[in-house]
């Protein structure tokens, strides 16, 4: 037994649903199971929570956040507690990264390289920022003063995915805790292990009880309420675009919350017709699409090549996916594990068979290895019209275009509904710069796969995002409002 499995099976892992600083059972006694896909054992049997527990946790942070134990302290003392915060995270490293891995597929490698650190990180950054923001004073005549304030907006609900569990919940309560607020938060049912253990990590780090509270259960019964919910002052969420659509539903018909929404992506990397080093730009995009499996929203699961370079991006892509080592998640040496549950292999599988149905041409792959592994796939002759080049499949199949001209490659990876990130590879600079302006995608990696850092924006156009940014100083906008206070001098 490798070093990682044996820390699987001593962990301790937590058994409730997290309000008010104390692990609870849900208030109807309903619970579900959660399950490592490639075993398919039982890990962890959690609270099914529904309305009743999600009323309880917003009423928990509604009297944290108005009795000011977080939102009322100076922003020096939050960003103490929360680089204590992060400080615990990373002396759990090993912990957080078996779980995370166990729970959903994904390569522990990874968890403890990427995922765990990076979840540090985002949380230090957003406490670190906080106390060297400043706000504004109007330009007004001498008899008055005009302040522009930002305050935290209050209780605010983050939903979450399963494909990056920890890195999501960071990516949302960084800001909305750096800035004041109290939040809930709701992970996805598969994955619900690591965000508990956040929670408890919080506590001992000095955040006070019913500042950060997590709901576990399903979306209709636990995600819904939370939408709905008149106590809720923004709701963040990351995931489908199908889910995300709601949110906005939920909100218009409730309270008129805040609503910000990170959800699908279907990204293109363009390869212009001066692009050299095909070598190299096919490990790039191996990596942009079967690392973590493909279930990465920014995941390049289009390339447009220019015609010029299509054959021989084919042939490399081919030769990259057969190096693929695919594997249990707890193997160091494992870079693919588990789709993420049965369902989610079968949607995958059924997008493939469909690229074969409409004409596409495998190259290497287009099945799955046993179990929920699944051979990373490409497809040369992908058309526009077919639906692996226009439904996200999330899963680690990519799809090679030839375009006819550089303009024509820009034109097609415009062509889905859409917006995330891109790619684009050129060696001319001042062709890359005024092609990257006419990508439409929230994030541009020009001669690499990027989605940025921590301190650079991160959502998507069109139907990818909504009402706002993840990261950098900009994802605090919404998780606060602006106020002006007008004062009158000459009273
Ligand atoms: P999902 O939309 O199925 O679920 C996301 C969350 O919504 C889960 O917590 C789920 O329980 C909840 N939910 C489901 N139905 C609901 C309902 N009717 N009402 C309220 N809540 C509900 O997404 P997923 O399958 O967990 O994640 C994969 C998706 O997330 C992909 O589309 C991916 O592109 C996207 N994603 C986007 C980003 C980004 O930053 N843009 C990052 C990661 C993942």
């Amino acid at each position: 037994m490798n070093a990682y499995a044996s820390i699987a099976n001593g962990l301790r892992l937590p058994s409730g649903t997290f309000i008010d600083g104390t692990l609870k059972p849900a208030i109807n006694g309903a619970t579900f199971e959660t399950r490592n896909p490639y075993s398919g054992a039982v890990i962890a049997v959690l609270p099914a929570c529904g309305a009743a527990d999600v009323d309880a946790a917003v009423a928990a942070a509604r009297r944290s956040f108005e009795a000011g134990v977080w939102s009322g302290k100076h922003p020096s003392e939050r960003k103490a507690v929360l680089s204590t915060f992060a400080d615990l995270i990373m002396a759990d490293l090993e912990e957080l990264a078996v779980m995370e891995a166990m729970d959903a597929g994904k390569p522990v490698a990874d968890c403890l390289s990427v995922d765990v650190p990076e979840t540090a990180n985002c949380i230090r950054w957003h406490g670190e920022a906080q106390d060297k923001l400043y706000d504004q004073i109007a330009p007004t005549s001498p008899d008055a003063v005009g302040l522009i304030v930002r305050e935290p907006i209050g209780v605010v609900a983050a939903v979450l995915p399963w494909n990056f569990p920890l890195l999501m919940m960071a990516w949302k309560i960084g800001p909305a805790l750096a800035t004041g607020n109290s939040v809930v938060v709701k992970p996805a049912e598969q994955t619900s292990l690591t965000a508990l253990c956040m929670a408890e990590l919080a506590l001992e780090a000095g955040v006070p009880p019913g500042v950060l509270n997590v709901v576990t259960g399903m979306g209709p019964e636990a995600g819904e309420p939370l939408g709905r919910h008149m106590d809720v002052d923004a709701l963040t969420f990351t995931g489908s675009t199908d889910v995300g659509r709601r949110f906005l539903e939920y909100s218009a018909q409730s309270n008129l919350k805040e609503v910000c929404l990170e959800m699908g992506g279907k990204s293109a990397a363009v390869v212009l017709s001066d692009a050299t080093d095909i070598a190299r730009i096919a490990e790039i995009q191996a990596n942009a699409i079967f690392w973590n499996m493909g279930e990465n929203c920014t995941a390049n699961s289009r390339i447009i090549a220019h015609k010029d370079v299509y054959d021989e991006l084919v042939a490399e892509m081919a030769q990259q996916a057969s190096a693929w080592k695919l594997g249990d998640q707890l193997d160091p040496e494992t870079q693919n594990g588990p789709l993420v549950s049965e369902e989610h292999f079968a949607k995958v599988s059924g997008l493939v068979e469909s690229g074969k149905a409409q004409g596409a041409r495998v190259v290497k792959g287009g099945e799955g290895a046993g179990g929920m592994l699944f051979r990373p796939t490409v497809f040369a002759e992908v058309t526009a019209e077919m639906e692996i080049f226009q439904k996200e499949i999330f899963g680690p199949v990519v799809g090679v275009t030839r375009a006819e001209s550089d303009e024509h490659a820009i034109e097609l990876a415009n062509q889905t509904q859409y917006g995330l990130a891109a790619t684009l590879y050129s060696k001319d600079i001042s062709k890359a710069h005024r092609f990257a302006r006419k990508l439409k995608a929230g994030t541009v990696g020009v001669n690499a796969y990027s989605e940025g850092e921590i301190s650079t924006p991160f959502g998507g156009f069109k139907a990818s995002g909504f009402g706002g940014r993840d990261n950098g100083i900009h994802a605090h906008e919404q998780y606060t409002e602006l106020k002006t206070i007008w004062i009158d001098l000459t009273a």
